[in-house]
């Protein structure tokens, strides 16, 4: 027996200074932020925002070692072992949402970026959840009722922003009072800090919404919307002008992304010559530029050189708007240098927003999605799925390299899985892009990447027989929107119904750990922020130590006074 307690503590010794003693054999490959070429060089930031897809890899000779397994598993060990828990709580906030990165997109992009053993960067936090993400009604969600759960902390119906299952979608009237939610950006704001939303989606998307509209259609984007659902877009706000109407919208301190066209009236062209949507006459950018003009230093821009040019040390209110709708994927920016100069990527976006808000002494919270990893999805174009995660990763990257783990917290998440799989047996090093495996049924070869279903259906089978499938080797799938199998038709490519992964960086990142619902997640940063239901506490106990003294000098008095 004490044989044993010896050799247990002989262990825990050994693993506890094996962070230091072990070394692997071999140099590291990139992580997943390196803007490595197709030529193996290094591309410097300045010459290029744009992601080089980089060159595959087989596996490396080591991996042929017993050993280096071992002493990797031990090394891993033995750094968890040595890393304390920060029990501090935390100033800043940044919360990331990669809009459909399920974690067969992650293990994907890992490949996208040279190597199965890749680690994306927010891959390298310390702690890592996993959540449910079913909404109320559905088994499978969408990206609003998830919004919902993991900015205000209730699940919701499906296709609804911010307001009780008890509502029914599309109802025109009810009871606002009882029904509409509060959330993250509302509790950040009313505990004194700064607060900011990012994407490269529309800025009424159904995500970003969720940081501040509520609404009973999440596509009820603008005053033609909601009258085609036969609702008075007088009685009922759309989620554009919700944006520039609500107190938590009006507070926000950063606001990047694209969907200027909700915000226009249709008469209006906007600065790239695309007319608004909308059809009640109002300019809510001109909107904004009037009500923050009152409120502070404000500027909008809408092209990346004027963002890149922001002053954010003399700017307390920004508003960005890239594009009329959704923004560009970074890959069809890649070799347009004129796109590149109007856009900026979601790594620029972030580091201008951190810049901004780093001013409050009080912190701040920050919300960024990056949203065309779901929509690159619905079209099953997967190269660019897995090009726009990568974004993200970099995006993360910086924001981890800006801010300290001991005060700011940053949690990565998504909203909902997809229905992409990564199969069959392709060897190591395999484009993961390309064809994979031959099926022993058919014998035509297979991509390793396929979706459950999708508009690609059309090309995943013969014209002349859909029980046939076509041969894909006759597809180019170097091309960007190179379309990956489907097996059922659908004119969209569904969501996926598995749970995604929750990684957590900063102060009491290990409350992230475990499996849990998704509206567990507000919560958790409200408490590590104390925000929200926990900043009262937090007040109170600062306020402990006055109450003690002024009892202890009220009590002091009156036996003063008895004493005479
Ligand atoms: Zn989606």
């Amino acid at each position: 027996m004490r044989d044993l307690a010896r050799y247990f503590a002989c262990f825990l010794a050994f693993a506890l200074t094996a962070g230091e003693l072990v070394t692997v054999p071999g140099a590291r490959e990139p992580d997943g932020h390196s803007r490595r070429g197709k030529d193996g060089s290094f591309k410097s930031s300045a010459a290029s925002s744009r992601t080089q897809t980089p060159q595959v890899q087989g596996f490396q000779e080591r991996e042929l070692e017993t050993d280096y397994w071992l002493e990797q598993a031990q090394q891993t060990l033995a750094q968890k072992l040595a890393t304390p828990h920060n029990t501090d709580h935390a100033k800043n906030v940044i919360f990331f949402i990669g809009d459909g990165m399920s974690s067969q997109t992650v293990a994907a992009t890992r490949m996208y970026l040279g190597n199965e053993a890749n680690f994306l960067s927010f891959e390298n936090f310390k702690d890592l959840g996993s959540v449910r993400t079913y909404c109320v009604n559905r088994q499978v969600s969408d990206s609003s009722c998830t919004a919902t759960a993991y900015l205000s902390g209730v699940k919701i119906n499906y296709g609804m922003v911010n307001i009780a299952a008890s509502v029914d979608r599309y109802a025109c009237e009810y009871d606002r009072n009882a029904s509409d939610f509060e959330g993250l950006l509302k509790w950040a704001q009313d505990a004194g800090k700064s607060t900011g939303i990012v994407t490269t989606t529309k800025i009424t998307h159904a995500t970003p919404a969720g940081a501040y509209a509520s609404s009973a259609n999440r596509y009820w984007e603008n005053d033609v919307e909601v009258a085609s659902s036969d609702c008075d877009p007088s009685r009922v706000d759309d989620i554009a002008e919700q944006l520039v109407d609500k107190e938590v919208a009006q507070r926000f301190n950063v606001v990047l992304g694209g969907g200027r066209g909700n915000l226009l009236p249709k008469e209006t062209m906007d600065e790239e010559g695309k007319p608004g949507y909308r059809e009640d006459g109002k300019n809510l950018i001109e909107q904004w530029k009037q009500t923050h003009e009152t409120m502070g230093r404000s500027q909008y821009v809408w092209n990346r050189e004027q963002l890149m040019s922001v002053d954010t040390a003399n700017t307390d209110y920004l508003l960005g708007l890239f594009e009329s709708g959704h923004m560009k994927y970074n890959l069809e920016l890649k070799d347009n240098s004129e796109a590149s100069r109007m856009e900026p990527t979601l790594e620029d976006m972030t580091r201008k927003a951190i810049e901004l808000l780093q001013r409050n002494k009080n912190g701040y919270v920050l919300f960024v999605e990056g949203g065309l990893i779901d929509v690159a999805h619905h079209e099953t174009w997967a190269r660019l799925a897995l090009d726009e995660t990568a974004e993200m990763a970099k995006a993360i990257d910086t924001a981890r390299k800006m801010t300290s783990e001991q005060d700011t917290l940053i949690v990565v998440s998504s909203d909902h899985s997809h229905t992409m799989t990564y199969n069959g047996y392709p060897k190591r090093g395999n484009d993961i892009l390309g064809l994979g495996d031959i099926s022993d049924e058919d014998l035509l070869p297979y991509t390793t990447l396929s979706y459950a279903n999708g508009l690609s259906y059309y090309t995943t089978y013969t014209e002349e027989n859909h029980a046939i499938r076509a041969d894909p080797s006759n597809y180019d799938y170097k091309q960007t929107d190179m379309r990956y199998m489907a097996m059922v038709p659908m004119d969209a490519e569904t969501h996926g119904g598995d749970d995604v992964g929750v990684w957590a960086s900063g102060p009491m990142s290990h409350l992230f750990r475990g499996v849990y619902e998704q509206n567990t997640i507000p919560y958790l940063i409200s408490y590590i922020a104390q925000i929200g239901d926990y900043y009262e506490e937090s007040d109170s106990g600062a306020g402990q130590p006055l109450a003690v003294c002024l009892s202890l000098l009220l009590g002091c008095s009156i036996a003063a006074l008895m004493r005479r």
